[in-house]
């Protein structure tokens, strides 16, 4: 097997086994422009560029936060914003000890002929955007591709279209010196129970692996960010042992063990869900071969949003609930949480939205 062998090899395979380390894990900030415009009306908040820049701020700069996270994904916007005393983000984080990263994916688009399923876009220019972030400090990117399932989804056609979509933005960005994010969704939406979900999970992870060994991607250098093994979101809820079992088997049937690491998207779980799902993982015994953290966005952001409303007042309560959250995915990677996190307004709420974009 001839995988990338380049200048940036070594580097690839520390960051990417720096992003795993138990006890950490990356918060998913890149939300679009139009994605955090919908947070912020959610809490009546003008989606303006100073109004995203104070959120993040006051994410990036809690006390006592960075020490349980390894990596922060920034959209294009925040790599280059500064705090307000002036001090860029990527240097923040990078004192920190937190590394950079970037989403890089254009959004979805739909594939004609299917039943709404999609591609992502944006391998146009990916390599000289990837060579401008590295410059920037990005160290590592994200690239979501979107499954679904429903009676006859995900197509064959969605799934190679998908894989191999992922495949070439992997090797672009390992050439450029960024670890990549394999983030193959298959979304919760729909009424089907825990076993579909695994099938389509270890079918879209088989494609996925066979498309990165075709394109020579050092899997060593990589990360993979999937959604976990749950019923349906029209479906009834299982027990976090149940989801650990089934989400933890499917990976052992498809994922090689020259990957570092696994990070879970949220997906729509409520932030308690999450981290009782991701800390039954990671007390499951069995063959383990990656660490199971976590890569989540919603479920690390949205008690912090309520708290903050977007008044300078509350941020120091805001940032407890961050810090709250941050602590409480810390220990699950670790298998230790006890519960409790739970108590902050907000940590139970379900935050699925249908047909998601980000
Ligand atoms: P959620 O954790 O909100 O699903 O988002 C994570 C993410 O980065 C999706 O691409």
């Amino acid at each position: 097997m001839s995988c990338y062998k380049g200048k940036y090899h070594d580097e690839l395979i520390a960051n990417a086994n720096y992003i795993g380390t138990p006890g950490k894990g990356i918060l998913a900030a890149d939300e679009s422009t139009g994605t955090m415009g919908k947070r912020l009306s959610s809490i009546n908040v003008e989606n303006v560029e100073s109004n995203r820049q104070a959120f993040r701020e006051l994410l990036f700069t809690t006390p006592g936060a960075l020490q349980h996270l390894s990596g922060v994904i920034l959209f294009e916007e925040t790599l280059y914003q500064k705090t307000a005393a002036g001090k860029p983000f990527v240097e923040l984080l990078k004192e920190g000890g937190v590394l950079p990263g970037i989403k890089v994916d254009r959004g979805v688009v739909e594939l004609p002929g299917t039943n709404g399923e999609t591609t992502t876009q944006g391998l146009d220019d990916l390599d000289q955007r990837c060579h401008k972030y590295y410059s920037a400090g990005a160290r590592f990117a994200k690239w979501r591709a979107v499954l679904k399932i429903g009676p006859t989804e995900p197509s064959q056609l969605s799934i190679n279209e998908n894989a191999n979509g992922l495949a070439r933005y992997a090797i672009i960005c390992q050439k450029n010196g960024l670890v990549p994010i394999v983030e193959p969704e298959i979304l919760v939406d729909g009424p089907h129970d825990i076993n579909k979900c695994a099938d389509v999970t270890e079918r879209v992870l088989a494609a996925v692996y066979k498309a990165l060994n075709d394109n020579h991607v050092l899997l060593e250098g990589t990360l993979l960010k999937p959604n976990m093994v749950t019923p349906g979101s029209d479906s009834s809820k299982v027990a976090p042992e149940v989801v650990a079992e089934h989400t933890v088997c499917a990976l052992q049937r498809t994922m090689p063990a020259a990957v570092p690491a696994v990070v879970f998207l949220s997906g729509g779980q409520s932030e308690e869900e999450a981290t009782v799902n991701l800390n039954a993982m990671n007390k499951l015994k069995g063959k383990k071969p990656w660490s199971l953290t976590f890569s989540f966005g919603r479920a690390l952001q949205q008690s912090t949003l309520k708290a903050w409303a977007g008044k300078p007042e509350n941020v120091k309560n805001a940032q407890a609930a961050f810090l709250a959250r941050c602590k409480a995915n810390s220990e699950a990677t670790l298998g230790t949480y006890q519960g409790g996190g739970a108590l902050s307004e907000g940590a139970s709420e379900s935050l699925h939205v249908k047909d998601y974009k980000y």
